[in-house]
């Protein structure tokens, strides 16, 4: 299993239009590295999405990042909801038909320049961020809570989990949220750097 190459048309496009073409190699990656049970780096958070129905969630390369707030946006994971109302709707549906063959509940979108060129943690890490939004909507015990009328998980946008200002954290201190994610950076990252590797088929005696 080796980490999907975004297309070459992608990468070479230089134009301030942004282009996107369908992933569904990297779709099919992700599936088999982080949602199967015998996945390289499978993750238990996520499995709210392996009972997945097929349209759960579909992938897109884009050919650039762009800026929002100042920040430059690598990936993005989206709730697919057309706006309401006759054409717009059919057209927004028409064009997940063509990408996808059936209109998705989520639409994950990654940066093809920077996949192309991103290690293999930082682009586990991206798409793992992009899978975390992702969510399924629980009851108090914890429990996911299921639809009555479809059967399924009720699925939503998850927010990150630490939304913070610097200057209020260097002003006031951490916030039990920001405190939880100091243990955790102080923790060892829990996956090795060669299951990644092998998740990513690259060379692992790189790694020596
Ligand atoms: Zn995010």
């Amino acid at each position: 299993m080796k980490r999907p190459i975004p297309p070459e048309d992608l990468l070479l496009n230089e134009s301030e239009l942004i282009d996107f073409m369908p992933a569904p190699e990297l779709e099919q990656w992700i599936l088999e590295t982080f949602i199967s049970e015998d996945g390289e780096l499978y993750n238990e958070d996520h499995r709210h999405i392996s009972p997945w129905p097929t349209d759960l969630f579909k992938v897109l390369w884009a050919s650039s990042a762009f800026i929002n707030a100042e920040r430059m946006v690598l990936g993005q994971c989206e709730k697919f909801s057309p706006m309401a109302g006759g054409w717009r709707k059919a057209r927004q549906e028409k064009q997940m038909l063509d990408w996808f063959n059936c209109v998705p509940k989520f639409i994950i979108t990654i940066d093809a320049k920077y996949a192309a060129t991103a290690s293999d943690t930082d682009f586990c890490a991206l798409i793992e961020h992009e899978l975390y939004h992702l969510g399924a909507k629980r009851d108090e015990d914890g429990e996911y809570i299921v639809s009555q009328s479809t059967g399924e998980y009720k699925y939503e946008l998850r927010p990150h989990d630490v939304e913070e200002f610097h200057g209020v954290v260097q002003r006031y201190g951490a916030s039990p949220d920001v405190q939880k994610m100091v243990q955790l950076v102080n923790d060892e990252p829990t996956i090795g750097k060669a299951k990644i590797a092998h998740a990513c088929g690259t060379c692992i005696l790189k790694l020596a």
